[in-house]
């Protein structure tokens, strides 16, 4: 059985460090008591300023910290405003998110890019990456969804065997371009037979056995409204919030209803 697991993908948010650190606050203060053994796994990906914060303020929650993306070199070097996936590990988080389609479409971070930041994350020791993917709404309405998915599961994960990959190292996250931040949730089923094909391709990659254990989110305007549904599916093991995650009820209340 796959545990369940919530992310919360801060983005660009909040806009100062007293609002970091009081929305930390109000999260750790909502879980500290909150966790039983049946719980979904919870992690929260700050902006990298308020990585160390976040690790400080919800030490003792539960609650794990991941870096929104990393650099595509390995650290020391000369290589001026990046922050390497040793860095983060360092600090004491537990994830990189990876392949963000903000980060594609916005930063020019390509399936070659993503691949080699995965196998650097991958050398640190203890740290797992959320790989996201998704359809774009033309891919959509042309039925190249599987197609499209599929390239980036094989590209992103390029060179990577079934002996380097367990649930706490890889996650994927399928997020449909054309849900995020629009409002417009997938619906379960048509998140449910994304993530089929998500796991079809794992299970050529990998074999059944590791692709059966891999989470596989969906993200793209989860509210703590439409998280029962999504979560009822088979195939769906958590979710990657945006929006509804930069408010700690909000974000709570996701995490109760996975
Ligand atoms: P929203 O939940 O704001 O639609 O964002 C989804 C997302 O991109 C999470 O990574």
């Amino acid at each position: 059985k796959r545990v369940p697991v919530i992310a919360g993908n801060w983005k660009l948010n909040p806009n100062t460090l007293s609002e970091a650190t009081n929305l930390l606050k109000l999260i750790a203060s909502n879980f500290l008591y909150h966790r039983s053994a049946s719980d979904p796994e919870v992690v929260i990906f700050p902006p990298y300023p308020f990585l160390m914060p976040a690790l400080e303020l919800l030490e003792g929650t539960g609650i794990k910290v991941g870096a929104q993306n990393c650099a595509l070199q390995e650290s020391p070097g000369a290589f001026t405003g990046e922050v390497s996936a040793s860095m983060i590990r360092s600090m004491g988080c537990d994830y990189v998110m990876l392949g963000h389609s903000e980060r594609r479409t916005l930063f020019g971070e390509t399936d070659a890019k993503i691949n080699a930041k995965a196998h650097l994350c991958l050398k640190q020791p203890g740290l797992g990456i959320i790989l996201c993917i998704g359809e774009t709404l033309e891919e959509y309405q042309s039925n190249l969804l599987e197609s499209v998915v599929e390239m980036q599961l094989k590209k992103g994960l390029a060179g990577l065997k079934a002996e380097d990959i367990s649930s706490s190292s890889l996650i994927i996250a399928y997020e449909p371009c054309w849900a995020i931040n629009t409002g417009i949730a997938a619906t379960p089923q048509q998140a449910n037979t994304a993530h089929m094909a998500v796991r079809r391709t794992l299970t050529k990659l990998f074999g059944a056995d590791v692709a059966q254990s891999i989470r596989i989110q969906y993200g793209g305007s989860v509210k703590p409204d439409n998280i029962e549904d999504l979560m009822a599916m088979p195939e769906i093991d958590g979710a990657l919030v945006g929006g509804a995650s930069l408010t700690a009820d909000g974000f709570t209340r996701i995490v109760d209803g996975a």
